[in-house]
């Protein structure tokens, strides 16, 4: 698809060529395998002298045109879809890294990603040392003569928390690090990692990409020489997405420009109303002039997302009553959803931290994440106050 269309347009044009069917949607490739014409055809697609399904575990026409469109989102040179967000943090990982390799990580992560970082890459003589992501002035003196790469998130989950990219991508650059950014949160069409100088940028697709809570999915795009690496390890390890996920997927990108915006919307309704309730004590959104980093969270994103956080009255007991109280909002640790979502991280994601880790990364007991969906907003606030008003 041409480089001069935007990116909604992009998001809806790009599609793999039609059958002879002359179809206007791309349909979904359900094949585990590809036919060769003749030996020749056999022998030159495996040397990889043309660009030719083999087999779906290494391609398939739906994962390369969900591929392609995140690539064009993101600017980035190429990619390979993974089964979910956390097959692609791993395949990323396991493809790159070498014992004896050193990484230094935002401390507010994923939880999963934390887990791989202290209960399964030291097994492999892989250590992690952590950075404050609002500290930056700090980060140099981390770096190791064995650190091969710096991994962070923004914002960060849940405590929004942001990280000042283009630093980052100077840093990652003077040092020759490679610079991976899981840019979940914002989606490229509120945030570019590429821009700033970051290498490789991961997505757990499960979230606001396919932002109707059907599919699981994950993805790695950025600088064509690491993905050629990830994709051998991939190709040779099997956590490919299927074909359904990526056509499930690549249909939600066509979308994900207006849901977001919508998102985005319904989000800074939701922190208007929050910020004015007696039974808030704090809230967190980015795009809020209160926040810490809403200097730099306005200079690196379009807006703020769908993500708001804030702190009720009353602790751990507090923030159960609240998430108890609600009625329409969706008690589920999932987020990017059409339908809203609350959590109590204390509780549930963030659970396995100690209290220390987690105060660590701005995460108190009675720290509620919103995810807002597509509801009405009136219906969405009025739920919320009406749990809100039962703690006073
Ligand atoms: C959900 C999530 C992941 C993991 O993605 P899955 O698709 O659930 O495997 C990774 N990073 C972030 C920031 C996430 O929110």
């Amino acid at each position: 698809m041409s480089e001069k269309n935007k990116f909604e347009t992009n998001a809806i044009r790009t599609q793999v060529a039609r059958s002879q069917h002359s179809e206007h949607s791309a349909p979904v490739y359900l094949t585990s395998s590809f036919v060769f014409d003749d030996a020749e055809d056999m022998r030159a697609s495996f040397a990889e002298e043309k660009e030719k399904n083999i087999y779906s575990r290494f391609t398939n026409p739906n994962t390369s045109e969900f591929v392609e469109k995140i690539c064009q989102m993101e600017g980035a040179e190429d990619g390979y879809a993974f089964a979910t967000g956390m097959a692609a943090i791993f395949g990323t990982f396991a493809a790159l890294l070498d014992s004896g390799d050193h990484i230094l990580s935002a401390r507010a992560v994923f939880g999963s990603t934390h887990t791989l970082f202290t209960k399964y890459f030291p097994k492999w003589n892989i250590h992690t040392t952590y950075f404050d992501v609002t500290d930056l002035d700090r980060f140099e003196a981390l770096i190791t003569p064995n650190t091969k790469m710096i991994y962070a998130e923004s914002p960060t989950n849940p405590g929004l928390q942001v990280s000042d990219l283009e630093r980052i991508g100077a840093l990652a650059k003077k040092h020759n690090l490679i610079l991976v950014i899981d840019n979940c949160f914002a989606t490229p069409y509120l945030q570019k990692p590429v821009a700033f100088g970051a290498d490789l940028v991961i997505h757990s697709a499960t979230k606001l990409i396919d932002g109707q809570g059907r599919v699981l999915g994950g993805v790695t795009v950025g600088r064509a020489d690491l993905i050629r690496e990830i994709y051998l390890f991939a190709r040779n390890t099997g956590p490919s997405m299927s074909p359904f996920n990526a056509w499930t997927l690549s249909k939600s990108l066509e979308t994900l420009a207006v849901r977001v915006d919508r998102h985005c919307d319904n989000a800074e309704q939701v922190v208007d109303f929050l910020v004015t309730h007696p039974a808030v004590e704090e809230v967190r959104y980015p795009f809020h002039p209160s926040h810490p980093q809403y200097a730099l969270a306005k200079k690196q994103m379009k807006r703020g997302g769908n993500i708001v956080a804030f702190q009720v009255k009353g602790g751990l007991e507090g923030g159960k009553q609240f998430i108890d109280a609600v009625q329409l909002c969706s008690r589920s640790s999932n987020l990017g959803d059409t339908r809203t979502i609350v959590t109590q991280p204390a509780l549930s994601t963030h659970s396995k931290l100690s209290a220390e880790d987690r105060l660590a990364v701005e995460i108190t007991d009675g720290l509620i994440r919103i995810s807002v969906g597509l509801e009405h907003t009136d219906d969405i606030i009025n739920d919320l106050k009406q749990a809100l008003d039962s703690l006073l």
